[in-house]
């Protein structure tokens, strides 16, 4: 499989230069030649097969022969090592609970497969160092994704005192190959000193730079994968004749996005909705036809507080650049803090289980959608509702119970290096 970029001006690639690239010399964003479709012998067996077996047949495709099939076996039995279950709330509304990985939250899984590419395309003696700059949820995914991975050295910046306690005990911890930078400044500095160090030619000279961002081919592909495994599950539960609609709690759109993928390779669903909270442009969007990027504003739902999508250029590019078939096919709803709150109250009250607050913005869209009576609706649990506990609280008045996995990471000392919001500092930094 080649990959082209979304800008159209930089050479097509195959998966492995693609995911070593990241992002396109262009700005844009790697995207597949065609959408392979999968064979009946998959389709007709989703219920059959296991998850890696599933996982393997989507993937396999686009990996081609960059990786072999006894590898990316391997690699997929390592990202899908966790249960990834469908629970019932309503009597019309399931959700996929994506939070049972290391960090609690859906980026496991594309960190984890993305790590394992990586580390699967370095000759033995390369280093390659891998830098993310990050609010909170994404730090802590590729950290632990990449923990361990020999020949990769992990540098994650963040806003020092501006990510909530528990996250920061998630990736500024760690040690081994990870090494956590404490800016004095905001997430935009963070990302401006990634952005600069990937710019310097000295930099780039002496040491391999590479980029975990969300938009990275390899994070968003993986993604696909648990919109086929919940298919059987909620047949298992509703019926094997449903229609199924999924609803996506959204930041980026690279989750919605792989679901979208994943419908164009067979996977049977519906139809999806896109559900934000107060950064809502792209329901706005579908509303309005015009796409009008702009500064996030803080909400409730923090790790969707993001005002201009990087993947909404894949968005476009499954459409084929016609904005008219996007707006048939997909419904949008965005939903103020205050709403966000109430229904984490209302489903505890009446249902006894605990949203997050992006996971609410799901559950409230397909609430308001209307379904048809045939239809399901299914929205995504993007993280565990211990991982924004004190939100829960303020809603519920109760704090949600703490796994031990996360209790285990609040027990640890935080070891992160502090910097002024400097370029030079951080370049010495990396050269030293
Ligand atoms: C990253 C994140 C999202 C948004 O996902 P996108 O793929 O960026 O749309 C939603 N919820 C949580 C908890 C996240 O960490």
């Amino acid at each position: 499989m080649r990959f082209f970029s979304t800008e159209r001006n930089a050479p097509d690639l195959d998966f492995r230069d693609a995911v070593i690239q990241g992002l396109a010399p262009d700005n844009g964003l790697y995207f597949p030649k065609f959408i392979p479709k999968l064979g009946n012998e998959v389709l007709s067996q989703l219920d059959e097969l296991s998850p890696v077996d599933v996982g393997f047949y989507m993937m396999r495709p686009f990996v081609s022969d960059n990786i072999r099939e006894e590898e990316l076996y391997s690699i997929l039995q390592e990202t899908l090592s966790f249960e990834i279950p469908v629970v019932q709330i309503t009597e019309q509304i399931y959700t996929l609970e994506l939070f049972h990985g290391p960090t609690l939250a859906f980026k496991d899984i594309g960190a984890r497969f993305m790590s394992r590419c990586l580390g699967h395309f370095l000759d033995k003696g390369d280093k390659v160092t891998v830098l993310v700059a990050t609010s909170g949820d994404t730090g802590s995914a590729v950290a632990n994704g990449f923990l361990g991975v020999d020949g990769i050295e992990v540098v994650v910046l963040y806003p020092r005192g501006k990510v909530s306690k528990i996250q920061e005990k998630q990736f500024a911890t760690l040690g081994e190959n990870i090494t956590a930078i404490a800016i004095d400044g905001v997430f935009d500095d963070c990302q401006k000193l990634v952005k600069t160090a990937f710019l310097d030619k000295e930099l780039n000279a002496k040491l391999r730079l590479s980029s975990a961002n969300s938009i990275n081919l390899a994070r968003w592909l993986p993604q696909s994968i648990y919109y086929a495994l919940l298919v059987p599950q909620l047949r298992k539960l509703a019926g094997s004749t449903i229609d199924i609609v999924v609803s996506v709690p959204s930041g980026n759109f690279g989750n919605l996005t792989a679901g979208i993928l994943a419908q164009r390779m067979g996977i049977p669903i519906r139809r999806f909705i896109a559900a934000t909270n107060a950064n809502n442009v792209v329901p706005e969007f579908l509303e309005t036809g015009i796409y009008r990027p702009r500064p996030s504003v803080q909400t409730v739902a923090n790790a969707m507080d993001v005002g201009n999508p990087s993947n909404f250029a894949r968005l476009v590019e499954l459409y084929g650049g016609d904005t008219e078939e996007i707006r048939k096919d997909l419904r949008g709803y965005y939903y103020a803090n205050g709403e966000i709150l109430q229904s984490i109250m209302d489903v505890s009250d009446d249902y006894r289980y605990t949203l997050d607050p992006h996971g609410a913005t799901g559950y409230l869209s397909l609430k308001e959608d209307h379904l048809d009576e045939n239809e399901v609706g299914i929205f995504i649990e993007t993280a565990h509702p211990a991982k924004f506990g004190e939100t829960v609280e303020q809603a519920t008045g109760m704090f949600p119970d703490v796994p031990e996995r996360l209790r285990a990471f609040a027990e640890r000392e935080i070891v992160s290096i502090p910097m002024g919001n400097d370029f030079r500092a951080f370049r010495e930094f990396l050269l030293a």
